[in-house]
């Protein structure tokens, strides 16, 4: 895949030009556009939802920080700008297109049918928690005429411990993806790839577990007034049945994860097979069977900036959602959302040990306290009531002057601009 330019450049070996330009849009948003307000301005989360929407197929995942870049000619389409949670899309306004009270996703957490503390009722080696998406994604697996296959996240084989997706189609798959990694797998950027080297059915049913941003993206997706129009086949994401949020107010950035380990703590990825919030810190496992414990605090140079944006700590648009927060130790929450969600939790309840939830204070705090961070951190206005569509001059009015401020390239340097954009 294409490398693209460092975001964060030494001091010193700054390949951009001093300039405070950036283009605006002749008539069209292009990628550059989206590269320049979230990628150069640090605010991607890696969700990959601009590389799914695509028509084009115009956008990959660079190898030198994993974030969005251009791979061929962009047409100015605007589908990226449009589906990116920090550009075009308006993403508190999903769920109220669900039918979802706008106070609720202010506030809360969103619609909710049913909610359960549970675990699985069968040990599951390396769960995070409960061990709960890994029973339920298995019991479906096996479920006649449910998944084919689960698209979960597991340790890169390159001994950086970064996720990476990959698709299960096997219970014995699952279990192996057990566990939480706090970096991105970039899931919806690679799900083509996925797909089409899998032994699966010619229009398989899929099941996909993603941080809240990403499952945003399926949902806009799925939403986008441009899909029939535009794909004359289907979509990767077109075979997305069911989809599973983790809760989640912040994840990892790849670089910041191994400079924090390196420095504060003298270890490589290499070394750690996971990281767990416990109370106000973080438990850091070593693969040497030991554990460090260690501050929230050490760890907040490497959260992705993006996510401070971020208001849906529960993933209000997914078919189910699977936290930690308000249940007991050992167990998940598992919050049903839709009828997909139901299906699928009744598929996989007699694998679980499940008991209803009547208390969710402890989620809804956390919610609040997200959406709150959120709505300082964002320039632009939250508001689960206005367009789903922000337009790029609108963004460009609330971001320009803020320290989210778009930033420009050096065309010079990064000529693919010239060339495609
Ligand atoms: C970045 C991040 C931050 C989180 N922060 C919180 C939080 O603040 N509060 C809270 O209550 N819960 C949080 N969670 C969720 C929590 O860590 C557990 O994942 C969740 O409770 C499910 O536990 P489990 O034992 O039921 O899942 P398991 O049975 O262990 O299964 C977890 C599944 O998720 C998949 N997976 C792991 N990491 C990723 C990833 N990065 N992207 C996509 N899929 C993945 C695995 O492959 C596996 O299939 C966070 C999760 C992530 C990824
Ligand atoms: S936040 Fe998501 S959609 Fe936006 S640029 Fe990054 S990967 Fe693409
Ligand atoms: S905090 Fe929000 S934006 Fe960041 S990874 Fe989690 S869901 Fe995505």
């Amino acid at each position: 895949m294409a490398q693209r330019q460092p975001r964060t450049p030494a001091v010193g070996d700054d390949p951009r030009e001093p300039t405070t330009d950036v283009s605006p849009p002749d008539g069209k948003v292009r990628f550059r556009h989206l590269d320049e307000a979230v990628i150069e301005a640090d605010r991607c989360v890696q969700c990959g939802a601009c590389v799914a929407a695509c028509p084009s197929d115009s956008i990959g995942i660079a190898d030198s920080d994993r974030r969005p870049t251009l791979v061929k000619m962009c047409t100015g389409c605007s589908r990226c700008w449009d589906t990116c949670p920090r550009a075009g899309l308006r993403y508190e306004r999903l769920p109220t297109l669900e039918g979802a009270d706008p106070e609720d996703v202010t506030e809360g957490i969103g619609h909710v049918e049913d909610a359960y503390a549970a675990s699985a009722a069968e040990d599951v080696p390396d769960a995070q928690h409960g061990g709960v998406v890994t029973a339920l994604l298995a019991a479906l697996l096996e479920a006649p005429g449910s998944i084919d296959a689960a698209v979960v996240a597991d340790e890169a084989a390159d001994g950086t411990g970064l996720a990476t997706p990959k698709l299960a189609t096997t219970p014995a798959e699952v279990r192996a993806g057990a566990g939480t990694l706090f970096t991105q797998p970039l899931q919806l950027a690679e799900l083509g790839d996925l797909i089409a080297d899998a032994d699966l059915p010619a229009d398989p049913d899929l099941a996909l577990v993603g941080t809240p941003c990403v499952i945003e993206g399926v949902t806009a997706l799925d939403r986008s007034p441009y899909r029939e129009s535009r794909f004359d086949e289907p979509r990767p994401l077109d075979h997305v049945d069911l989809t599973v949020a983790l809760t989640c107010t912040q994840a990892l950035d790849d670089e910041g994860l191994e400079h924090v380990l390196a420095r504060e703590y003298d270890l490589d990825p290499a070394d750690v097979t996971g990281l767990d919030l416990v109370g106000q810190g973080i438990r850091i496992d070593l693969a040497n069977g030991g554990e460090e414990r260690a501050p929230l605090s050490d760890f907040e140079g490497a959260i992705l900036e993006g996510c401070l944006e971020c208001a849906d700590a529960t993933g209000q648009t997914a078919d189910i959602t699977v936290g930690t927060v308000g249940s007991r130790q050992g167990e998940s929450t598992l919050l049903v959302r839709t009828d997909r969600g139901r299906t699928a939790f009744d598929r996989a309840e007699p694998t679980l040990d499940a008991r209803p939830l009547a208390d969710l204070t402890p989620v809804e705090q956390l919610a609040e306290w997200n959406a709150d961070r959120a709505r300082e951190a964002m320039a632009r206005e939250y508001d689960p009531e206005g367009d789903l569509w922000i337009p790029y001059a609108e963004h460009r009015e609330a971001y320009d002057g803020t320290d989210r401020a778009p930033v420009a390239f050096n065309p010079a340097r990064v000529h693919q601009y010239e060339e495609w954009c």
